[in-house]
């Protein structure tokens, strides 16, 4: 069960694992989305996992994943979802974003920032395990490309002169914080 209702991260996710791989998704199950109240990326990726795991009896793989911008003290990190609002509206959250940074009067300077992703696995019988990857940045002078999801127009990985919002998706695929967090599942996992 691949424990996710985002479109983008599901895309991204069932790209990472073996083709001969069923999927099932919670909607498979009529599953509600369960209430993310941890203070870290870790606590809620395995609440989702766990959840799903326990619900289905299927092996759930979760992913809880955000942007953290230097300026603004390592917000929106984990409310990076809960900043685009109930319309899930991220032409809103980017909007937040670049007016909390000219805030801070630091809009022409570099601002910092990484993106953060927590892959939690969890078996029904209970156990669980995370895995953390990370891709460090910048934000953009503004938003540029269509690509991706969420807050990819914005965040130039280091090293690159795009946005992940303007870079093909196998190029993001390479390097993002999700693909290095899976990374550590194939080694662990040895496959
Ligand atoms: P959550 O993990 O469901 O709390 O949501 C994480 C949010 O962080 C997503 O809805 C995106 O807005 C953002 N995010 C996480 N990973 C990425 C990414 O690879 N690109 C762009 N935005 C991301």
């Amino acid at each position: 069960m691949i424990a996710t209702n985002n479109k983008g991260k599901l895309s991204e996710i069932k790209k990472l694992l073996p083709k001969q791989i069923t999927f099932y998704s919670p909607k498979d199950f009529n599953l509600i989305e369960p209430i993310e109240n941890e203070k870290t990326f870790e606590g809620n990726a395995v609440i989702k996992a766990r959840y799903c795991a326990e619900k289905s009896k299927l092996i759930s793989l979760s992913d809880d994943s955000g942007l953290e911008i230097s300026t603004l003290n390592g917000d929106p990190g984990i409310y990076s979802a809960r900043w685009a609002g109930k319309n899930k509206d991220f032409k809103l959250a980017i909007k937040k974003v670049y007016s909390k940074i000219k805030k801070k009067k630091k809009l022409n300077k570099e601002n910092n920032a990484r993106f953060y992703c927590s892959l939690a696995i969890a078996f029904p019988n209970g156990k669980y395990k995370t895995f953390s990857g990370v891709v460090d940045g910048k934000i953009s002078s503004e938003p540029k490309g269509n690509n991706g999801f969420g807050y990819d127009p914005i965040f130039i990985p280091n090293g690159y002169k795009k946005t992940f919002g303007e870079m093909k998706a196998n190029t993001k695929d390479k390097i993002s914080h999700r693909y290095k967090a899976f990374n550590k599942i194939k080694r662990y996992f040895k496959y």
